[in-house]
This record gives C-alpha cells, structure tokens and sequence, in this order.
C-alpha cells in the first residue's frame, strides 16, 4: 500500500500521478510519457492493491458458497454492481449486468434484443464515426435477419449532421446505437437529443460510453437510453471486465447470451427455468477479481473529483490543440466544439507510424493507425492517424515533450 496523498483542492497532478507506478518508468532512457490513454489508461496503486488483496485474501468462487472466503468475495463482487449502479445513475442494481468489455455488452444486445426483435427491412442507426466494436455486431445482424444499416454522416469537423439524422428516422428504424464520444476525433455526441429522437419513432437506443465514461458524468436516467456500455480498463480499471446496463422492461424480456451456471433457477433435461436479472446474462465464472478491482477505480475517480479531472484534462487539451496547431503541415482531424481530451492528427508527406515509432524513441506514446474505424478514416480519404489522448495524470511538460519531439522527428522523416 502507499501512503495516502492529499489531493489539493485546486487539482495537484503531481499528486495525482505519485498513485501511478507506471508513470515512474522509463522507456528507451527517457521518462515515459504515456499518451495512448483512449486504447487504455493506466492502473491506480488502489487498483493493483484491490487484485493483490482479493487473491492474497479472500479468493473464492462467488454466490454459490457459504465458507468465509465465498462470502467476502461475493460481497465484494456485489459491492462492485452497487458503485457502478451509483456511478451511472441506474436506478436498480439489476440493471447493471456485468460483461468482458463494451465490446461484449453490445455483442449481448445484438445476439439477445437484436435476434429477437429485428426483422427483415428493418433499418439500425448507427454513425460514421462508430468503433467497429459498433459496427460490426449489427453488420452481423443485419446479414442474418435482412435489415439495413443506416449511417449518419458527419461534417468536416467530426460532428454528426442531426438534420441528416432526423432525416433518417422512420417507422422502419428499430434500434440507433451511438458512441457517446469517439475514440478519434475526441466528439461528444449529442446523445440526449439523438436517444429523444430515437424514441419518437419508438426505437431502441444503445450509447456506447467506451470513451465517455472516464471524462463525462454519466446519468443513463437523464439520458433515457435502453441499454449504456463501458468498459472497465479505460477508466483506470483492469481490463477484462465492462458493464451493460439496460432498462429493466427490455433486460426481462430479452433471451439469455449464454447458458451456463448462475444464469439458472432450475435444470431439468426437459425444462429449464432462466434466473432473475442480472445474473440470467452472466453464466459462468464470471472475472471475480477484475470486477472487484473496478470499484476501486470507481471509488479513487471520484475521490479525486471527476469535475476536477474534467477541468485539468480540457486545460491539457486546449493547449496541446493550440501548440500542435503551430507545426508545419499538422492537421487535427476532429474539430468539435464539444469534445474531450483526444486529439487525432496527421503530417503530411510523413506516415503516422512513422511518427509513432520514433516518438516512442523518446519515450512518448501515442497510438497510430485506422483506431478500429475504418469508415470513419474512409470519410477523411486518410489510412490512420497519429493519436495523443490524455488522462487525469498527463502535464503541460509532458505535451511539450511531444511537441518538441514531433518537431524534431519530422525534421528526421522529411
Ligand atoms: N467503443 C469505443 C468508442 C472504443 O474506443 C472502444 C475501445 N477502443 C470500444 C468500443 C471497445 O472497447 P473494448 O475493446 O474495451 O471492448
């Protein structure tokens, strides 16, 4: 355990960054500057001390046992669905199905809702700048039953055009599913507006929070949409684990994803009854000790102050924004008004894995390549870009690191 740090009350990052043992190495002899936050962020030390502790202490297989062992670790698993029902604002613990990731979530809802509701003609909302995480389990759908696929376009600074939305809506439209902010272009859509939308013509609304949740205040009431995915590792939590949270009238009447323990009340050869939610959505073993590693990192985002953290991560994305803009040749790909500490980029005339490679030379992070949306790169006639997302932890130092780097590696490539 390290020893408690106060956090300031004007936000203090080098407070913030002494719980991150990552942060303390070095890459290739220089400090790591860790900007691939997007793909996954760093672990707090109260999460690794969670997974330590957990399989230290009180590893056992949950619900089913009545030893000790079994009792902690389903209280702590269980603790777990309670913070994460409070954290987005559900308004049930049932609501809040545990799964491997967002990816997992939307599979679940494709596979369940979507095989039982979707028809041939049918239409699925969706957006150009989807992950294919949003992307594709629909495509399956749609092959399977004889639905089509709808897509809202976006205008050149990655926003989505919401006239061409509206236009879009019809009887025919039985599900819109939208990412709440993307991975590339740091957009944060207009979700409420576009669930609201959804419903008048009675569809289903899934918002993917794979990458709202670490920088957005989520309430799935307010927002009013069916079904909300996130996932744990990008919000300080270990990987392996994500929530789906549905409306509870929908998760009822939905077939179970898997079959397997738990997710029964009773087996007979010729009869089997589903148990109630959530756990008729989680057969099996499910990932004990990451689930309760996620409550940690729960509980240390909001110590720290989500609104704080929003605060410092906008001041970080304006100023890297305006020095990045001073580079010759530079475009931002993702100019939204409204949008969080992403920032997507290209060189001209230099190949962006280029420019990954020889930053991380200097220790500097950043993802390169398509970000799994190829239709979104396909709308900007571009192969990739370079990506430096930021985290409640990264400094000014640190983005004038990469300045300085991006600067000196393109001289290099040109
Ligand atoms: N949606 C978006 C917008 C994402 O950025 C990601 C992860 N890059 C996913 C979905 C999928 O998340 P996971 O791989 O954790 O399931």
């Amino acid at each position: 355990m390290i020893e408690t740090i106060e956090i300031d009350k004007a936000f203090n990052v080098a407070a913030v960054r002494k719980h991150f043992p990552a942060l303390q190495r070095e890459v290739k002899g220089k400090p790591l500057v860790y900007f691939d936050n997007a793909a996954t962020t760093q672990k707090p030390q109260a999460v690794i001390d969670a997974l330590v502790n957990y399989y230290s202490h009180y590893n056992a297989n949950i619900h089913r046992g009545i030893h000790t062992l079994a009792e902690e670790a389903t209280a702590a698993f269980e603790a777990t669905r309670d913070t994460v029902q409070q954290f987005i604002n559900a308004a049930s613990r049932e609501q809040i199905i545990f799964t491997g990731g967002a990816t997992e979530g939307i599979n679940l809802v494709a596979q369940t809702w979507g095989r039982q509701n979707i028809k041939a003609g049918d239409e699925i909302i969706i957006s150009s700048m989807e992950h294919h995480s949003n992307i594709v389990p629909w495509y399956m759908l749609a092959q399977e039953k004889g639905a089509v696929l709808k897509i809202i376009p976006i205008n050149e600074d990655g926003e989505l055009m919401m006239d061409e939305f509206h236009k879009l809506l019809s009887e025919k439209t039985k599900l819109v599913s939208i990412v709440h902010v993307s991975n590339v272009l740091g957009t944060i859509n207009p979700v409420k507006n576009i669930i609201a939308g959804a419903h008048s013509v009675g569809a289903v609304t899934l918002v993917d929070g794979a990458q709202s949740t670490v920088h957005l205040d989520i309430d799935v009431q307010d927002l009013d949409c069916d079904f909300f995915v996130f996932s744990s590792h990008k919000i300080y939590g270990p990987t392996g684990v994500g929530v789906l949270y549905g409306k509870k009238e929908l998760l009822e009447s939905m077939p179970p994803y898997q079959g397997g323990g738990e997710m029964i009340k009773d087996v007979y050869f010729d009869a089997i009854t589903y148990n109630d939610l959530p756990y008729k959505f989680e057969a099996g073993t499910p990932n004990i000790a990451d689930t309760v590693a996620l409550k940690a990192a729960l509980d240390f985002t909001k110590w720290i102050g989500k609104q704080k953290i929003r605060e410092h991560e906008n001041e970080l994305l304006c100023y890297a924004t305006e020095q990045l803009m001073q580079i010759e040749g530079l475009k931002i790909i993702g100019n939204a008004k409204n949008k969080v500490s992403v920032i997507s980029f290209v060189v001209e005339k230099v190949h962006p894995q280029d420019l990954g490679i020889l930053l991380d030379n200097r220790g500097i992070a950043v993802r390169t390549g398509h970000h799994c949306a190829q239709p979104l790169m396909e709308c900007y006639k571009i192969p990739g870009t370079a990506r430096a997302s930021f985290a409640m932890y990264n400094t000014k130092e640190e983005i004038d690191s990469l300045i300085t780097g991006l600067q000196k590696v393109i001289k290099m490539l040109l």
